[in-house]
């Protein structure tokens, strides 16, 4: 038997529903907050992702999803939604829109073989948003609290939201030189991906998920007393806007994030819900501001985050708030015979094309069992044909909520339902 990749899913149709109520709800928040739909392809030319992403990243190191197309073209699946929104961004142009900053969201397959473990698949959901072309703290504010309005609008209570700022170019040079200092005399002690960190993205080493309790972890320096003065007042105002509006957040010195763009304000929001499981983060985020030079794009700057479907249905889990099953059928039509069953489907075909959702048993099986799928399939009314019916032209309607029924027209069945 052929099995499904490991690290994929089905999402089967008894749970699709619960993937179309999130869609939905993002994208209308989104929406709220002026941020239209980007879609980019599902795979991109493997180096967008080697420069947009960078060399020192797990993504690029080793979760990858990379061919060669029948043209000797390396193309890779896109591991993350960021490193295509600027190349699409640079290809079209959009610092020239008129509508400036662009603000963009996605919802797009994500692909990274990753190992398997709860809330980590190889392909998963992930929603995101970008607000390009604006430097300035209030669109930090304003990325922020889209974000936990998402997951507030569900009726999430445990979240945790860490900020930090990586500071400007600047700043996090000096942070990083200092870095280099502090862990090179001792740099044989941390895992491989570390000992080329150092090298490579220092910070990088903070974030580091084997030696994060190594003492040098512990006691390293703190970025925050690296930013320069621009960089401090940035994260100031970031933090004084959060607390106006009522957003809560406490600051994490070591959040650094793993890509190798970031500047400025970086977040992470987290569960905090009893039975979550290892993994509780549920969305990062923060501002890029070298991403489009390094990608041969203009010197315009961004700010967004990256979340997954997936994890923000086991927080709903952990919390045990349940998504609404969507309504049953409008009607379903019972026969008893081979001739009301054959014109049965006439019948359903003029309800469904006047909008009524209506079903009916093609198995012919006795009443009973019809009465059953009618309720399985949560018929709001049923109908019974038989010969009798189509000789008068009239049926009982019966209301499946109350038990009433009432004796109608087939002809005016349309315009029952209706009302
Ligand atoms: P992690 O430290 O968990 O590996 P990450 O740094 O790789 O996370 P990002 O690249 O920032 O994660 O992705 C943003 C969000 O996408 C994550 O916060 C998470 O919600 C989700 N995500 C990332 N990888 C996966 C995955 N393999 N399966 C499901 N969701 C994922
Ligand atoms: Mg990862």
């Amino acid at each position: 038997m052929i099995q499904i990749p490991r690290g994929t899913q089905d999402i089967l149709p008894g749970e699709s529903y619960k993937w179309q109520i999130i869609e939905d709800q993002l994208r209308e928040i989104a929406t709220n907050y002026n941020y239209h739909e980007l879609r980019t392809p599902i795979f991109e030319a493997t180096e967008l992702f080697e420069r947009g992403v960078g060399g020192s990243t797990d993504i690029v190191n080793k979760e990858m999803y990379t061919f060669e197309d029948k043209g000797g073209r390396s193309m890779t699946l896109r591991p993350e939604g960021t490193a295509p929104i600027a190349r699409s961004y640079i290809e079209n142009k959009m610092q020239h829109d008129v509508n400036q900053p662009i603000k963009v969201f996605y919802k797009e397959p994500m692909f990274r073989y990753e190992r398997r473990q709860k809330g980590r698949y190889r392909q998963f959901v992930q929603f995101g948003v970008e607000a390009i072309g604006a430097e300035n703290p209030l669109i930090d504010v304003e990325v922020l609290s889209m974000l936990m309005h998402i997951y507030q609008s569900f009726g999430l209570k445990n979240l945790k939201l860490y900020i930090n700022s990586i500071g400007d170019h600047d700043s996090r040079k000096a942070y990083n030189d200092a870095l280099v200092e502090h862990f090179k005399p001792r740099i044989d002690e941390f895992c491989s991906d570390c000992q080329n960190r150092i090298d490579t993205n220092p910070m990088r080493i903070l974030d580091c998920k084997k030696d994060r309790d190594h003492e040098l972890i512990q006691n390293a320096p703190v970025i925050y007393n690296f930013l320069n003065d621009e960089s401090k007042a940035y994260f100031e105002t970031v933090k004084e806007k959060l607390t106006e509006i009522g957003i809560d957040y406490e600051v994490d010195y070591n959040l650094v994030r793993g890509l190798d763009y970031y500047t400025h304000t970086a977040f992470e929001l987290m569960s905090n819900a009893e039975g979550f499981g290892a993994i509780t983060t549920l969305c990062g985020g923060g501002r890029y501001n070298g991403l489009l030079e390094l990608l041969d794009g203009p010197k315009e700057t961004g700010i967004g985050f990256g979340m997954s479907i997936e994890r923000l249905l086991l927080a709903l889990e952990a919390e045990g708030i349940k998504l609404d099953k969507p309504k049953g059928i409008d009607l379903y039509v019972c026969t008893l015979d081979d001739q009301s069953f054959n014109k049965a489907g006439t019948l359903l075909h003029e309800l469904r094309t006047k909008g009524i959702s209506a079903d009916m048993d093609y198995k012919q099986r006795k009443l009973k069992a019809q009465m059953k799928d009618a309720d399985r399939k949560r018929a709001q009314y049923v109908i019974v044909l038989g010969e009798q019916e189509f000789e008068s032209g009239r049926v009982e309607l019966k209301n499946m909520e109350n038990g009433e029924t009432q004796n109608v027209q087939i002809d005016e069945l349309v315009k029952y339902l209706e009302d």
